[in-house]
């Protein structure tokens, strides 16, 4: 008999199976919705997955059955994992950074006004299942301090 899954004696507290972070709970609503049509049904059984937000790893989600979603296996651009200008940092809107640049704060009011009326979808829209606010406050504090750097 295989003993494949005790490997470290941790059961359910393994990190990510490639770069060995915790990651963050995500729901199974979340994984199974952005998962591709090619992932098979059974990589999407599991009840407690994990997001994993290390930038330089290809795992999006993981769980402590063996299962593993890379990027490509996810039918949306995840942020944390790609920093091109077109990726969207809102999902449930579509604020890429481009547009977040265009916009400015006046991309978090209106997202902020949307959450509050709770017509924002993030548990089925963004990978990482959470509310994209804070995302969008961090992305254009970085942005302030990168001009402020620049023009004296
Ligand atoms: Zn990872």
């Amino acid at each position: 008999m295989e003993m494949c899954c005790e490997v470290d004696g941790a059961a359910g507290r393994a990190g990510c199976p490639s770069c060995g972070q915790q990651g963050r709970p995500v729901s199974r609503a979340t994984v199974g919705a952005l998962a591709r049509l090619e992932v098979e049904a059974s990589l999407l059984a599991t009840k407690h997955y994990r997001f994993c937000e290390t930038p330089t790893c290809s795992v999006v989600y993981f769980a402590p059955e063996g299962v593993r979603l890379e990027r490509d296996d996810v039918c949306v651009a995840v942020h944390q994992k790609d920093n091109g200008p077109g990726v969207p940092l809102c999902y449930c809107f579509g604020y890429t950074r481009a547009r977040l640049v265009g916009e400015g704060e006046g991309a978090i009011a209106f997202v902020g006004g949307e959450v509050k009326a709770r017509r924002c979808a993030c548990d089925v829209k963004n990978p990482s299942g959470r509310c994209c606010l804070g995302d969008l406050r961090r992305f254009l504090r970085a942005m302030e301090v990168d001009q402020s750097e620049e023009a004296p």
